[in-house]
């Protein structure tokens, strides 16, 4: 696992592939991106192997194509895909998955595009408008599955998905029935918003669609219980993922629904977050506060907007043995709202020049970066030690690893 694919084009030696990368030598003057595929693997495998039906890859939380490969190398088939740019890109990088375009309101020239020239059979909606647009872009198809999107509660999730999508209750059952006369095979999905903390979550959505089912009184051939599974970040300690597949197995077995009705889940941040962090360095320090090279720009959108937390480590040699304290980070650009307000606990003798590695950026944070103001940098490298957090490493090593919890 030495090889990397760096634009730093720096020999193999410089990546330790025990510890991660040589930052002693390799002073990098830009953010370096670590990526861990074994990390990505790993959870591809647990979802394949214990989620209680198919596991469909939601594209958005990480796009990179090398992500892609190793998901699929591990045994995920079937990707969520958004947007026409992300169907050419599947499509592209993995010509035999199955693509299922999940956003309700579509471009009806994406529509075409999937359907006739990438082979996208499945399509999800939340309105008459957005059906007869799918049926007008495909020339009245017959084989497609149609996904329903039902509107549900993100109260449980630390990002909400709920004001913008879904068909409320009073709109579902007309929806449905129409759904069922176009469709080859019927779904209801929904999504409980990202970083879903209880399973919970997952079983109130579950009524919901029950109450449509029942309502509509029409046969449904998939339940998509969508992405929201959660990761590991510092304050936010999710139960173990089986607990979730274990309330949503529970609650799709006592659905009114055929024998033969298939579980679906579309997970990003799970299958992701652990797959990549990023090598920062402090340009300059102002008491609690560290001017660092990435930022709100860079991958730490969530960091800056909704105040999300990363686990951090110093990268020094040696170790500092100094006490952490909270710090608060500036990223590289001339603009107040690239701020991080953390708080970032760090040993309290940081000072610029110094690296620090902030973990658990694999979903979201690499995917939204921009090049604002000349900031930022597509330097990768190739790791194999372990991310600083991780759901599927069991307890010992969870408590082991680096995640600091207030
Ligand atoms: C964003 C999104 C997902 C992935 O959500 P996570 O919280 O990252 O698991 C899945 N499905 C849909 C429709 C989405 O919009």
């Amino acid at each position: 696992m030495a090889k990397h694919d760096s634009a730093l084009g720096l020999a193999t030696p410089f990546v330790d592939v025990t510890r991660g990368i040589d930052i002693a030598n390799l002073r990098p003057a830009q953010p370096v991106t670590l990526v861990r595929p074994h990390a990505a693997a790993r959870a591809a495998r647990f979802f394949v192997e214990k989620f209680p039906g198919k596991s469909l890859y939601a594209v958005k939380a990480n796009p990179s194509p090398d992500l892609i490969r190793v998901l699929w190398d591990s045994g995920v088939t079937h990707f969520d895909v958004a947007s026409i740019a992300e169907v050419r890109l599947v499509s592209r990088t993995l010509p035999d998955a199955t693509l299922c375009f999940m956003h309700p309101v579509k471009a009806e020239e994406a529509i075409r595009e999937a359907y006739f020239t990438h082979g996208v059979r499945t399509f999800s909606l939340d309105s008459i408008e957005e059906l007869e647009k799918i049926m007008r872009a495909t020339h009245d198809a017959t084989d497609l599955t149609l996904c329903v999107r039902l509107r549900v509660s993100s109260e449980h999730s630390k990002l909400s998905l709920a004001a913008k999508f879904g068909a409320a209750p009073a709109e579902a059952k007309a929806l449905l029935f129409a759904a069922r006369q176009a469709a080859d095979a019927l779904g209801i999905c929904f999504h409980v918003g990202s970083q879903a903390m209880t399973p919970e979550a997952y079983s109130e959505a579950m009524e919901r669609v029950r109450a449509a089912i029942v309502e509509a009184a029409v046969t449904v051939d998939v339940i998509d219980v969508g992405g929201g599974f959660p990761s590991v970040y510092p304050g936010m300690e999710p139960p173990v993922l089986e607990a979730y597949f274990e309330t949503i197995h529970r609650a799709f077995e006592s659905l009114p629904i055929s024998y033969s009705a298939e579980l679906w889940a579309e997970p990003g941040r799970a299958l992701c977050a652990e797959y990549s962090s990023l090598i920062v360095r402090v340009e300059k320090r102002r008491g609690g506060e560290l001017y660092i090279n990435d930022g709100a720009y860079g991958a730490l959108f969530d960091a800056a907007h909704i105040g999300w937390r990363f686990p951090v480590r110093l990268l020094r040699e040696p170790e500092s043995n100094v006490r952490d304290m909270p710090f608060s980070f500036y990223g590289p650009t001339c603009d107040d709202l690239d701020h991080m307000a953390g708080p970032f606990e760090l040993p309290a003798d940081v000072q610029a020049g110094d690296y620090i590695e902030i973990g658990m950026l694999g979903a979201y944070g690499a995917a939204m970066r921009t090049a604002f103001n000349g900031f930022g940098s597509d330097e990768t490298v190739i790791v194999a030690d372990e991310p600083m957090a991780s759901l599927y490493m069991g307890d010992a090593e969870r408590v082991a690893s680096n995640v600091v919890t207030l």
